[in-house]
């Protein structure tokens, strides 16, 4: 079997979203990238959580074709592929429709960064991509999706700032690795949530100051991060 330990990984990633409370219905999945052997891992589609297994994972290439499985992946797929093309420094990505994330994405409106718990993990108000064309919609939808998304980041670096809404739909989330992207999933939505309340508090809250954003996304990001256990290499 190809690729064991980042099938378990890619696994507890999925199961991740799930514990958090991030995945309504089956609305969600998670995948990995071996940049090495240019391979992903993605979750099988429809497999319940609690059956799943690092087996019923499959492992496809960079463009989306199956190399190793045999159930039917996530039908989101392309556009997680389309990604892991885009974006060379990836190695996990979550999709969810977690509730307040997918709220924003249904406003259209970005999440502006009112706080360090935003901060913490995104150097930037997380943006929201433009909408989809007729011909995009109806033509290949999930491939056609990263397009938005590939778009909205043309001026801005995504392990900066990783994690999108998708306009109508609901947020991405990338990482490091699948462990990462589903953290970052996780804190989009609590970022999403608290974004909010701080708008129903105040209706015109101000952004936090670029002072106190570097300070807390740089203490744990780039070169000079500084925050929690130095990191080993697996
Ligand atoms: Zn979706």
């Amino acid at each position: 079997m190809l690729l064991g330990k980042l099938r378990e990984t890619v696994l507890e990633a999925n199961l991740d979203l799930v514990r958090r409370g991030l995945v309504l219905s089956t609305f969600g999945n998670a995948s990995g990238v071996a940049r090495s052997e240019a391979l992903i891992v993605i979750k099988p589609s429809g497999v319940p959580y609690d059956e799943m297994r690092p087996e019923h994972l499959v492992v496809t290439d960079l463009q989306g074709k199956i190399v190793e499985g045999t159930l039917r992946p996530s039908s989101d797929l392309p556009t997680h592929a389309a990604l892991y093309r885009a974006f060379p420094y990836i190695g996990g990505i979550a999709h969810t429709h977690s509730e307040y994330a997918t709220a924003w994405a249904q406003a259209r409106k970005p999440i502006p960064c009112y706080g360090t718990t935003h901060a913490d993990y995104f150097h930037g108000p997380i943006p929201v991509t433009g909408t989809m064309s007729d011909e995009e919609i109806n033509g290949d939808y999930e491939a056609n999706t990263a397009v938005p998304i590939i778009r909205a980041f043309e001026k801005i670096d995504p392990m900066a700032v990783p994690a999108v809404l998708v306009a109508n739909h609901g947020p991405f989330a990338w990482g490091a690795d699948p462990r990462q992207a589903a953290e970052n999933a996780w804190m989009l939505e609590a970022a999403a949530r608290i974004a909010f309340f701080t708008a129903c508090i105040n209706p015109q809250p101000d952004e936090i100051g670029k002072a106190l954003h570097d300070r807390h996304f740089l203490r744990k990001h780039g070169q000079k991060a500084y925050y929690g256990q130095a990191r080993t290499k697996e």
